[in-house]
């Protein structure tokens, strides 16, 4: 039987149709949740997505500011950046975007991001605060992955779940994430020797590795939960994910599909951490 297809643009409409009505709330008690977005450099790619985040605050009711800069500003130029936008009422989050350029260190410049701004939750302290089970912002990505999974009513508790990959932006997190819901969880890479034998026992599989067809009909467990965080072309040029989604699809019970799974969800979780970053700021209203 064909799995039920997870459908993150859905859920994300409802999502953010609720982002919106609090994002007004707390307009209307003077402090409309503000997100500042900085690019550094010309990559074509990052240019979409800031602009793309930009104009989901924007279609949301978020306040929102995006800075660009060339790729020859200094590093402590965008530090004295970030300073200012730390110290700015108006704004509760900031992002910047990656990669950045080599002359720049990416982790000076996370680390310079306010904690309670620091909506991308890549800091050591937001890292650090998943890991001891704290309260804190959350990775947008793999905390969009939670909510497609939540999605299909299916509990966590005492189920196998398998990430492929291990970055500190997805992999590391989701398994963080799928630990806190009480799964058990396997963590695979690229040393694991034989996917297969993990993801064949797994009641969820998340597939965050970069290469399409990483997983493949016959390493999926029938009835399995499938997300497919993978961002990849194929011989079309069209994008695909890191499943073999047309055969997984025939095995597995739930499957995210490329595109309109994780990449919607990524977007309305950064609103979402924005919100939450905003309504935990005390201060005078902005
Ligand atoms: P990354 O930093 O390149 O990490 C990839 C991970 O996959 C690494 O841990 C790597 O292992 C592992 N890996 C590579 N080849 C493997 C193999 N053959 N078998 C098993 N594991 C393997 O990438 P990322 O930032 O985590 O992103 C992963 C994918 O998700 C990319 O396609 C990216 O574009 C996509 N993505 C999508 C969204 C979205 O919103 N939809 C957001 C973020 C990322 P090692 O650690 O051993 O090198």
């Amino acid at each position: 039987m064909s799995a039920q297809i997870i459908d993150g643009t859905a859920l994300s409409a409802r999502l953010r149709a609720d982002i919106g009505a609090r994002a007004e709330a707390l307009a209307a008690a003077g402090r409309r949740p503000g997100l500042a977005v900085i690019l550094v450099g010309d990559d074509p790619a990052s240019a979409v997505y800031v602009r793309n985040k930009v104009k989901a605050c924007q279609a949301h009711g978020l306040h929102s500011v995006l800075e660009t800069y060339d790729g020859a500003l200094s590093e402590a130029a965008l530090l004295a950046r970030i300073a200012a936008l730390n110290a700015d009422p108006a704004i509760h989050g900031i992002l910047v975007q990656m990669p950045l350029p080599a002359h720049i260190d990416p982790h000076k410049v996370i680390a310079a991001i306010a904690t309670a701004k620091d909506v991308d939750g890549f800091s050591v302290h937001s890292a650090g605060a998943l890991m001891a089970g704290l309260p804190g912002l959350r990775p947008a990505t793999p905390y969009g992955c939670m909510k497609l999974i939540e999605s299909t009513g299916q509990a966590l508790r005492g189920k196998h779940a398998v990430v492929l990959g291990r970055s500190n932006t997805v992999g590391k997190p989701m398994a963080l994430l799928l630990l806190q819901a009480h799964a058990t969880v396997t963590v695979c890479h690229s040393a694991t020797p034989d996917l297969g034998r993990y993801t064949r026992e797994a009641d969820v599989v998340v597939a965050a590795v970069g290469r399409r067809d990483t997983l493949r009909a016959d390493m999926v467990k029938p009835g399995a939960i499938v997300i497919d965080v993978g961002m990849n072309r194929n011989d079309a040029g069209r994008l695909c994910g890191d499943v073999d989604f047309a055969a997984v699809r025939e095995v597995a019970g739930w499957i995210t599909p490329v595109p309109g799974g994780v990449g919607p969800m990524t977007i309305t979780m950064l609103l979402a951490n924005t919100l939450q970053a905003a309504a935990a700021q005390a201060g005078p209203p902005a």
